[in-house]
C-alpha cells in the first residue's frame, strides 16, 4: 500500500498519517465524494489474525454508534478482496491538529486551555458511556487537538460494548489489553469495567496535563501494575486544591470511589474558579507577554500552534479587560489572523464578520478588520469548505469555544 493507491475504488492514498497496532492510518481523498478523509488500514500481517479483523469490524461498528463533535466521525467500513488477500479499512473523518501526546511533547498548555480539552474529553466520553460504550484506551495518543483547539477522541480499536461479556481487561489469550500507564485496577485485574475505567484513564491524562509528569512512572509492565493496584499517586500540587481533589478521586483504586460519570467530571471542572482566576491568568503584563509569545509562535511558522494558544487565551482577556475592550478584540483579530495563514481563511473570516458589529466605537482596528476581511473573503474563494465547527465569538470570550 503506497501513496497514489485507490482503495475500494474510490479512496486514493495522499500521505501516512499514523501507525499503530493494527495498521496504517491514511490521509486520503474520497474520489466519489470530493473530500479530504482519514483511511485506517488494517496491516496484511493482521489481515489473517481472526481476532485482530473482528475487533477492527468492532471497531467501525462501535465508532459508527456514536455522533459527537468530540468523538471522530466514522463515514464507512470496506474491504476489498485481491485474489488471497483481503484489505479491510475504516473511513473517517480527517482531524487536521496533532495528537496530544505531540502537543505536550511541545511543553505544557495553558492550564485553562487542557482544562477545556478535558472537558470536550468528557462530553466525548459521556456520549460513549450512555450509548454503552467504553472506550479502554484514553490516552494522550487516541487524543487528537485539531488546528482550531478543539478535542477529538479516536481509536475505539478496542472499546467494548457494556452488553458484551467477559468485559473484564484480560482477553480469552490472557493479555491485558490497554497502555499500562492509563489502565485503571479493575483492568489490570481482570475484573468487570465500565465507564469509570475510562475516567480513571481521563484522570492520568489530567495529571500529566497540570504537572508535565505521570502519576506512577514504572519501566516494567509488572511495577506499573503494582503501582496502580497499590500505591497513592504524589499530590498533584496545581494552584487548586479543588483540582487535586477531582485529579485524586479519578484515580480512586475502587470505581464506585471516583465521580460518578464523565458528565459530573465536567461539571467540576466547569466549577473550578480558583485556578481561572489565578494570578498570572489576570495579570495585564502576564497577558500580554502570553500574547506575544503566541504572535511569536506563529512568525516562526507555526501559525496553527498561535491559533490554538490564542485560543485559551482570548477568554483570559476577555476577563481581565471586557469583551469590548481594544486589546481583546484585538487578540480576537490576531486569532483570526493566524486562522488564515494556517489555511483556514474561511474560519478567519467568519471570525472577522463577528467582530463587526463590536467595532462601532473603534474605527481604526474597524478599518484593519474590514482590510483583512476583504483580503481572506478572496482567499476563501480559492481555498476548499472548513469542514471544523467556525469559532463562535461569545463561546470563545467565555473560554467554553468549540466545546458547545
Ligand atoms: P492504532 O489503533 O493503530 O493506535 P489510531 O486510530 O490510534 O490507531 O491511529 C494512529 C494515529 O493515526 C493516531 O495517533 C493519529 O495520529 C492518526 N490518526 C488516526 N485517525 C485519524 C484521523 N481520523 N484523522 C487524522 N489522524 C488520525
Ligand atoms: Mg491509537
Amino acid at each position: 500500500m503506497q501513496a497514489g493507491d485507490v482503495v475500494g475504488g474510490r479512496y486514493r492514498l495522499d500521505r501516512e498519517l499514523g501507525r499503530g497496532g493494527f495498521g496504517v492510518v491514511w490521509a486520503a481523498h474520497d474520489e466519489t465524494i470530493g473530500r479530504a478523509v482519514a483511511l485506517k488500514v488494517l496491516s496484511d500481517e493482521k489481515a489473517g489474525d481472526e481476532e485482530a479483523v473482528g475487533r477492527f469490524i468492532r471497531e467501525a461498528r462501535t465508532v459508527g454508534l456514536l455522533s459527537n463533535p468530540h468523538i471522530v466521525t466514522l463515514y464507512d467500513y470496506g474491504r476489498v478482496q485481491d485474489g488471497e488477500r483481503s484489505t479491510h479499512y475504516l473511513v473517517m473523518e480527517l482531524v487536521r491538529g496533532r495528537s496530544l501526546a505531540q502537543v505536550m511533547r511541545d511543553g505544557l498548555p495553558e492550564p485553562a486551555v487542557s482544562l477545556r480539552w478535558v472537558r470536550q474529553i468528557c462530553k466525548a466520553l459521556d456520549a460513549a458511556h450512555r450509548n454503552g460504550v467504553v472506550h479502554r484506551d484514553i490516552k494522550p495518543e487516541n487524543i487528537m487537538i485539531t488546528d482550531t483547539g478543539e478535542a477529538k477522541v479516536l481509536d475505539f480499536g478496542i472499546a467494548r460494548l457494556l452488553s458484551q461479556p467477559a468485559a473484564g481487561g484480560l482477553t480469552s489469550t490472557d493479555v491485558v489489553i490497554g497502555t499500562p500507564v492509563y489502565l485503571a485496577p479493575e483492568c489490570w485485574a481482570g475484573l468487570p469495567i465500565d465507564g469509570r475505567a475510562d475516567l480513571y484513564a481521563l484522570g492520568v491524562v489530567l495529571y500529566q496535563l497540570c504537572t508535565g509528569r505521570r502519576p506512577f512512572t514504572a519501566n516494567q509492565a509488572v511495577t506499573m501494575m503494582y503501582a496502580h493496584l497499590n500505591e497513592q499517586p504524589l499530590p498533584p500540587d496545581t494552584a487548586d486544591p479543588a483540582l487535586d481533589r477531582l485529579i485524586l478521586q479519578l484515580l480512586a483504586k475502587k470505581a464506585e470511589d471516583r465521580p460518578a460519570d464523565a458528565a459530573e467530571v465536567r461539571q467540576r471542572l466547569r466549577d473550578l474558579k480558583a485556578l481561572r482566576d489565578r494570578k498570572g491568568g489576570t495579570d495585564p503584563e502576564a497577558l500580554r507577554q502570553k500574547a506575544d509569545d503566541a504572535w511569536r509562535r506563529g512568525a516562526a511558522g507555526s501559525p496553527e500552534r498561535a491559533a490554538e494558544q490564542l485560543v485559551g487565551l482570548i477568554p483570559q482577556f476577555a476577563r481581565a479587560f471586557g469583551t469590548a475592550d481594544p486589546r481583546t478584540l484585538r487578540t480576537c483579530h490576531d486569532l483570526a489572523l493566524w486562522l488564515a495563514r494556517s489555511g483556514r481563511p474561511r474560519a478567519a473570516v467568519a471570525l472577522l464578520r463577528e467582530l463587526l458589529p463590536v467595532l462601532d466605537g473603534h474605527p481604526r482596528a474597524r478599518a484593519d478588520v474590514d482590510r483583512d476581511l476583504e483580503r481572506w473573503e478572496r482567499d476563501s474563494a480559492d481555498t476548499a469548505p472548513d469542514p471544523a465547527r467556525p469559532l463562535v465569538l461569545a463561546e470563545l470570550l467565555d473560554g467554553t469555544a468549540q466545546s458547545g
